[in-house]
């Protein structure tokens, strides 16, 4: 997220905002940004400020009780509101290191974790009844077990009404770490893991970690078993796996009939998937060739399917109803072709980063 509050000089990062002059709407133990139109007060911290228009829409968009964590330029690190897209970002790092990963393995392998204190205030701090929280990293798991006292918290404060956790679900062959987690799960738990292809040739080369299909697959079945959960398959479309895909949804059907879903995604090219677009790029138009015999198959056997990142210029007509937008709002692009375009609205546009891809290849449809 790459927006400030403009004028911000406090000196905490996680306040709660209120809109309220009335301090009593809020517990007296949360440090609370006090929004009045464009002047702001932290009565905590003793401070006043004047914003400008565009940081008071952000606040107010966020509403009464959102959380909203700040560094000290005033520069917004995470937001949590009712209807916000909400994202708990627990780290950077990874046991994998998928050769088209948006970070580079840099990160992966040394990169920052939020601290665990910060992840327990941004927990508090989180208004209850939040309609969707996504956790996300790198690999979530990778804190280990103080995930489980995360999911706990969350699950005690009724923090949101549903739930989608990004892991590559190795840890979960282990049926320790399958059960535990089952046992903090709070309700309408959905788990998304990525399979890459089906068998370990295509799935190990992709993520460059020998083991990890017997891994991954294990854990999709212990989690599938313990049936507190959903989980959805992930499939990142590249030119590694692209011939494989109508093979994959044999093995999925085949194997896990009980997955709640799979979702065919376009790469984001960032990161690892720069530095190795040689081996891993393929042409959007050229992928949908690949994915649409797969997504009839899993279709025709009552398995859910959707399209992730995927501009609807670059997918046949009739199948753009299972087209999602499915990128975040501050990392969509669209080239100045679709300007031409009669379902621009309709359309989720293109990974900043992947435009320079696909930009020049667009149609802009217009009947
Ligand atoms: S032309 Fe642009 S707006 Fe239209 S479908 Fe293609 S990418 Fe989307």
């Amino acid at each position: 997220m790459n927006t400030s509050i403009l004028g911000f000089n406090g000196k905490n990062n996680i306040y709660k905002i209120s809109f309220s002059s009335n301090t009593n709407v809020i517990s007296p133990s949360y440090n609370v940004l006090l929004v009045s139109g464009t002047h702001i007060v932290i009565p905590h911290e003793q401070l006043r400020f004047e914003t400008d228009y565009n940081s008071y829409s952000i606040l107010n968009e966020l509403g009464e009780g959102a959380c909203i964590e700040l560094d000290t330029h005033g520069k917004i690190c995470s937001t949590f509101g009712k209807n916000n897209d909400n994202t708990l970002y627990i780290t950077d790092k990874c046991n994998s290191n998928c050769i088209m990963c948006p970070m580079a393995e840099p990160a992966r392998k040394n990169g920052q974790s939020t601290p665990f204190e910060i992840l327990d205030e941004l927990i508090e701090y989180m208004p209850c009844n939040m309609e969707h929280l996504t956790i996300t990293g790198g690999e979530p798991f990778y804190i280990r077990e103080k995930m489980f006292d995360i999911l706990t918290k969350l699950k005690s404060g009724n923090k949101a009404h549903s739930y989608l956790l990004l892991s590559n679900g190795r840890i979960f062959a282990n049926q320790n770490y399958c059960h535990m987690l089952a046992g903090s799960v709070p309700e309408d738990f959905l788990v998304g893991i990525p399979l890459h292809g089906p068998n370990p040739v295509i799935h190990d080369t992709i993520t460059q970690t020998p083991g990890s299909f017997e891994q991954t697959t294990n854990g999709i079945k212990n989690l599938l078993s313990t049936q507190m959960m959903s989980v959805e398959i992930r499939i990142v479309v590249n030119k590694i796996n692209a011939p494989y895909l109508l093979e994959l949804a044999h093995f999925i059907i085949l194997n896990f009939p009980s997955i709640h879903s799979i979702k065919f995604m376009g790469m984001e090219m960032l990161g690892n998937a720069i530095i190795n677009s040689d081996k891993v790029w393929i042409d959007y138009k050229d992928a949908f060739l690949y994915i649409k015999p797969a997504i009839n198959l899993l279709i025709s056997n009552a398995i859910d399917v959707a399209i992730y990142n995927f501009p609807l210029c670059f997918v046949d007509r009739p199948y753009w109803h299972i087209c999602m937008n499915s990128i975040t709002k501050h990392k969509i692009k669209y080239s100045t072709f679709c300007n031409d375009c009669i379902e621009k609205k309709a359309c989720g546009g293109m990974f900043t980063g992947t435009d320079k891809y696909l930009s020049d290849k667009v149609q802009p449809i217009t009947l």
